[in-house]
């Protein structure tokens, strides 16, 4: 859907009164003396300090045609605090709103190219935290960021305008350094449990928030069928009583991969339990859940593929991928704790397709091996469940809200808890002895 507003510079006029060519002036030399990339817009009078008002609602998205680039223009129900980023490999521009919501029914996604923008989506990136992600063809940065009222609406105008090569990648690269020393020494240390406490399952319904996952037919969404499938084994589990159990979102949120993994660390999780459903709109007779554990080198080609596409969901939802370069030290460190993760996250993975394989949900060639980011946790075993396929008749009616489906959560939440109280030991004791490297 094409929209044609004028974001012409000459028709703006700022909220706090400043011209458009001040406040463009004003962008230019901030990021000029403080060459931080990511800037951030506060409405005007806000406070320092001032607790963040979620009531902000953006009531429409458009993207829109404009001789120099292309221009985004949001329609709020009032001035929001904004941050923009620049990210690179694949270039995209992120902008957020803290504290700001998305009205119901307003379209939250485009593929149309237009200038620069190849796509856009929208959505809630975590909790109380709005995001829009554009993608680029060519590389374009933000120019500025300005209110303007208009007929009672506040619209928030941002041109985007191509830029060279080498200045966007100066940019993304000085953005990237602001983010990592942002976050510090913010890893924490991994708390373990109690011996005396329950074991606790962390169960990661996968995508959430601007990141949809794969779709059905019918439009279904991958996030919503996850979830509601990891609750009704979280109900099951909680009903069991034998073991704890935690979940990385249980709501239309967001969640980067590095951050479940981090979740199930600092939690000191003795199990961590992917949820994920698959689309193959070229071959709709395939169905059936595949129960994946990691692995360098995937075990086949749709492994490979389903990591691959598993693993974009950070890129989908303007997270920087390098940001997750630290695991790969702790990979080292933890490269003894590992042999053991990766025993017992196999004979887990077993555990879980007798589940499926009683209801006859088993997918022909159901267990397989790839790198998932989302499986590297060295000292929790993580198995990843790609439930089955949207795109198969069957599978989407099993997966919707069925007795079906509160079966097979139920026998799956039972091996799960089986596994933790009594397979683990077993393995455990017997690990030197038989654990190959
Ligand atoms: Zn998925």
């Amino acid at each position: 859907m094409s929209h044609t507003l004028d974001v012409a510079p000459r028709k703006m006029r700022n909220e706090r009164g400043f011209s458009v060519v001040g406040a463009a002036f004003f962008l230019a030399f901030c990021a000029f003396c403080a060459p931080l990339g990511a800037q951030e817009t506060k409405p005007a009078g806000a406070a320092a300090n001032a607790p963040q008002d979620l009531a902000v609602a953006v009531r429409a998205i458009h993207v829109v045609e404009d001789g120099e680039g292309a221009g985004l223009v949001l329609d709020l129900s009032r001035e929001v605090t904004v941050r923009t980023e620049i990210l690179n490999d694949p270039p995209r521009l992120v902008i957020d709103l803290p504290g700001a919501g998305f009205a119901a029914g307003i379209p939250l996604s485009g593929n149309k190219s237009i200038g620069p923008v190849s796509a856009w989506r929208a959505g809630m990136f975590m909790l109380g935290q709005s995001r829009l992600v554009l993608d680029l063809a060519q590389p374009a940065m933000i120019e500025r960021t300005d209110f303007v009222r208009q007929n009672g609406t506040v619209r928030l105008v941002m041109p985007i305008r191509k830029v060279a090569q080498g200045r966007f990648d100066e940019l993304a690269a000085a953005d990237r350094k602001a983010r990592l020393a942002a976050r510090g020494a913010d890893a924490g240390p991994v708390n373990p449990r109690a011996a005396n406490a329950k074991p606790l399952i962390m169960l990661d319904p996968g995508h959430g928030g601007i990141d949809s996952g794969a779709l059905g037919a019918k439009g279904e969404q991958e996030k919503d069928i996850v979830l509601a499938t990891a609750l009704a084994v979280k109900a099951a589990l909680e009903a069991d009583g034998r073991i704890e159990v935690a979940m990385t979102r249980e709501g239309d949120t967001f969640v980067p991969l590095g951050e479940r993994v981090r979740m199930a660390r600092s939690r000191g999780a003795a199990l961590f339990v992917s949820l994920h459903a698959d689309s193959l709109r070229a071959e709709r007779d395939v169905r059936g859940a595949s129960i994946y554990t990691l692995a360098d080198r995937a075990s086949d080609s749709l492994a490979a593929q389903a990591a691959e596409k598993e693993n974009r969901a950070d890129e989908a939802a303007g997270v920087d991928a390098e940001d997750e370069t630290r695991e790969g030290v702790e990979d080292i460190l933890f490269d003894l704790a590992r042999r053991e993760t990766r025993l017992f996250s196999h004979v887990v993975a077993q555990e879980a397709a007798g589940a499926f394989r009683k209801h006859n949900r088993l997918h022909k060639t159901p267990m397989r091996a790839a790198k998932f980011r989302v499986l590297k946790a060295p000292d929790v075993p993580s198995i990843l469940i790609e439930l089955g396929y949207l795109t198969n008749s069957e599978d989407i009616k099993i997966l919707g809200d069925t007795p079906e489906r509160a079966a097979l959560a139920k026998d799956l939440a039972g091996q799960l808890a089986d596994f933790l109280l009594t397979k683990r030991h077993a393995i455990s004791a017997g690990a030197a002895a038989t654990a190959s490297p």
